[in-house]
């Protein structure tokens, strides 16, 4: 089983950064995930480089997620999509006629614009995949102008949003691995989007089928981890696909914090391919704590042989808890 953890921290502090990776290492993870908004490769490239680098040099694969970009997917920071500001008339559209806040990804000159990005960020950066973070699209249909060329029946707008969705998120797979083709593609959803995993588990370029198991956010019964869990790697593997489950370790306070380990244990059961969890993120009660209970927990993942062959890794590394 991987191990892979979301930094969502600037890049601005190589020391920082460099021990933030050290600790994620000896986690056992084999790779992160990093988010970038917009304007970030804009205002800050050379940090960008510099950090992901690190990673590498660190023996962490780096996975993007696309952070909002046309406020489609889900990102560390809650801010609108610069491309959706700019171009208005990309807006999704709704029966009513009223705008929506993210682009239609029917758009020509959206997608363009989007797998131009993706061909930029894997041809000038080390980055080993891409991870589509809870793709929105479905909650509304749209009636733009493309939409309704492509679907002119309106009564199948509904079924063509899906069917849409899905091809879209199909040809950004497919735009991935044009550029590179070792690179993964990842998609993963919320549990409430878990109907559209046969339709995506059936796209040939897509690697990996995720989910946040997010009960105490989504204010749901812990028994519920293990239950969408199992729902995804069962899917995953009917379609030769690999499985990526995440545990909510961020936004937890005194209760969340105890049922840490349930929800550890209910991923477990559940046996997926890679487990992804949270570096020092949002809204914990103690901080420190809920880092230091995933870190022990993580340790109890038997590591792959590879894990103590990485160079450079000192002994106080390996095979020990940090206390
Ligand atoms: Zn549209």
């Amino acid at each position: 089983m991987d191990i892979t953890v979301a930094y969502f921290h600037p890049l601005l502090h190589p020391e920082v950064v460099k021990r933030d990776f050290e600790r994620i290492r000896a986690a056992g993870a084999d790779s992160i995930v990093y988010a970038v908004h917009e304007q970030e490769e804009q205002r800050w490239p050379r940090d960008l480089e510099r950090g992901l680098v690190q990673a590498q040099d660190a023996g962490l694969k780096v996975y993007l997620s696309l952070g909002r970009f046309g406020n489609l997917f889900a990102g560390p920071s809650l801010v609108p999509s610069w491309y959706t500001f700019r171009h208005p008339q990309s807006r999704v559209m709704d029966r009513h006629g009223r705008p929506h806040d993210i682009s239609c990804f029917n758009h020509e000159s959206f997608r363009s614009w989007l797998f131009k990005e993706i061909e930029y960020y894997l041809g000038t950066y080390p980055i080993n995949g891409i991870l589509i973070d809870e793709p929105r699209g479905t909650d509304v249909t749209c009636f733009c102008s493309v939409c309704r060329a492509l679907c002119p029946d309106v009564t199948d707008l509904p079924r063509f949003r899906r069917r849409s969705m899905i091809d879209f998120l199909g040809e950004l797979c497919a735009c991935v691995k044009r550029v590179d083709v070792d690179a993964k593609t990842m998609i993963v959803l919320l549990p409430q989007d878990l109907n559209q995993l046969d339709e995506l588990a059936l796209l040939p370029p897509l690697d990996t089928l995720g989910c946040h198991l997010f009960w105490s956010l989504l204010n749901e019964e812990i028994i519920q981890v293990e239950q969408w869990g199992r729902t995804v790697v069962e899917v995953a593997h009917r379609y030769e696909k690999r499985s990526q489950l995440w545990l909510q370790n961020f936004n937890l306070d005194e209760a969340g914090e105890e049922q840490l380990e349930i929800a550890f244990a209910q991923i477990l059961n559940a046996e997926p391919d890679q487990i992804g969890c949270f570096y020092f993120w949002r809204n914990n009660l103690h901080p420190e704590t809920a880092w230091q209970t995933t870190h022990r927990l993580l340790r109890r993942i038997p590591r792959r042989q590879l894990y103590w062959q990485v160079p450079g890794l000192t002994n106080h590394l390996v095979g020990k808890e940090v206390p």
